[in-house]
Parts: C-alpha cells; structure tokens; sequence
C-alpha cells in the first residue's frame, strides 16, 4: 500500500530536505508550498532526483488553501499516512516580550500554531483512514519552558503552543492508533537558522525518525535527534 506522506512550507529548508529524505524512504511525497510555482520548482526537482514528489499549494494560513489541498488529496490519495507540519515564520530576534509588537505576535500564532492546528484537523480524517497515522510537529527548542529565558517573544510563544497542541492531540488520539509527537531539528543552516547552524540533512533526520516510529512508538514526546528533550 502506498504510504502518502505531506510536508507543510517544503519548498525550502527543512521541509525541502523531509521530502527528499521521506522520498528516498519510498513515500509518496506531497510538498506542500504557499507559493504554487516554488512548489513546483521543488518538486520537480525532487522528481528529476527519481524521487515520487507532487507539488501542492498550501498555504496553512489560509483556511480556503488547507481546504483545497485536503480536497486534492482525498481526491487522489484517499488516505494519509503522515502530516509533517514544518511551515514557520517570524524567528523574531529582534524583539522582547515586554516590548514585542503583538500584530507580529499575532501573525507568528497564525501560521506556527493555527496553521498547524488548522492543517492537521482538516487532515485527520484522511489520516484515520491510514493504519499507523502519525503527526509530527516541527517544534523549537526556543518553545521549551524548561529553557526560556526572554528574547524571540513571537516564536518562542507560537512553538511552547504547538508544544501544548502535541500534548493535547496525542492524548486525544491515543485510542485511535494516531503517534503525534512534536520535534526539534536543532540549529539548522538554512534561511531562517543562517549560517553556522548544522547541515539540512542532519536536523530533517530527526523529523523523519519520528514519521518512522513503529507502532508501538512514543506518542505525546518532544525529541531532538531521536531523543526526549525537556518540554
Ligand atoms: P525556512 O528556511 O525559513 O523555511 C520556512 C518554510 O516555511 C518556507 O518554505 C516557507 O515558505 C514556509 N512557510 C512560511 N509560512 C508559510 C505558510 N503560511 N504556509 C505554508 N508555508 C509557509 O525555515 P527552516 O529553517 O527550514 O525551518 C523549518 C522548521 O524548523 C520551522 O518550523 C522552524 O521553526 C523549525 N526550526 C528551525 C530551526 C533552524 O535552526 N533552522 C531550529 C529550530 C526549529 P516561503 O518560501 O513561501 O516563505
């Protein structure tokens, strides 16, 4: 059975790197991308790598977009293995939380916690249609309690939130065989990580590990590199 597998804001970085690595893996691969052209410049490139890749334009902010996307894949997938909610913007570090300008706040929840929460409702169906669902959102160590101490006010607010969103989904699907489990690359060399961070490969891995949990796998876990890090 074919194991379809979707990546939210894939056209570059870390989600571009998921696509190839879950690709490679044998998945059906669906790149999703608020931008339809860049989406499918990537894809196609994924494809000429010999990799089962399609472009899809998603833009998790955009409830009419998610809408859509879900549409096409029910059209032509039926069933979802996995959902990879990646997309994310506004690493605001410029900014302190008793300063932060909260229209900036606001549009760091709208993509890093609502467009995943949005994603992943709109998906569920699809994904209970699948054996062994999983969910796997790309979290921050910038949203650990544990470690919070000031600075990237929008970011860190919006990731300790799909850290909460984790929790709760995983407890609520517990019985439904759905693994949703929340994920810290590490500091990673791409346009928002910049230059000094680790290579793409190395922090999609730890992604791509918790896509391939078995079944009997952790669920409600927050993980670097395969490993729990404190909430
Ligand atoms: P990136 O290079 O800035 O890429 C972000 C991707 O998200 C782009 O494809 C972007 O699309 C897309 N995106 C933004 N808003 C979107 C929306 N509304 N709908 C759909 N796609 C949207 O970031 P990255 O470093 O690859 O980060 C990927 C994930 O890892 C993020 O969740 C990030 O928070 C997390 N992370 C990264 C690091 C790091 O060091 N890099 C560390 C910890 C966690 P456009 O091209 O259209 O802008």
């Amino acid at each position: 059975m074919e194991r379809v597998a979707l990546v939210t804001g894939a056209n570059r970085g870390i989600g571009f790197e998921v696509c190839r690595q879950l690709g490679r893996r044998g998945y059906v691969v669906v790149l999703g991308s608020r931008d339809r052209e860049r989406g499918e410049v990537a894809a196609a490139r994924l494809r000429g790598e010999g990799l089962d890749v399609v472009g899809c334009q998603l833009d998790v902010a955009d409830a009419a977009s998610v809408e859509s996307a879900v549409e096409r894949m029910r059209r032509e997938h039926g069933r979802l293995y996995a959902v990879v909610n990646n997309a994310a913007i506004l690493y605001d570090t410029w900014a302190q939380a008793r300063s932060a300008d909260l229209d900036e706040v606001q549009r760091a929840l709208d993509t890093n916690l609502f467009g995943a929460w949005r994603v992943t409702q709109a998906l569920l169906p699809l994904l209970l249609r699948s054996p062994h669902p999983r969910v796997v959102n790309v979290s921050s160590e910038g949203g650990s309690l544990a470690s919070m101490n000031g600075g990237t006010p929008a970011y860190s607010v919006s990731k300790a939130a799909l850290n909460a969103l984790t929790r709760l989904l995983a407890g609520e699907l517990r019985g439904r065989r759905v693994l949703v489990n929340a994920v810290c690359p590490g500091w990673v060399a791409t346009d928002m990580g910049g230059a000094g961070g680790r290579p793409i490969s190395d922090g999609a891995a730890g992604i791509v590990w918790a896509v391939e949990l078995p079944d009997d796998g952790p669920t409600s876990g927050f993980f670097c590199d395969g490993r729990a890090i404190a909430w």
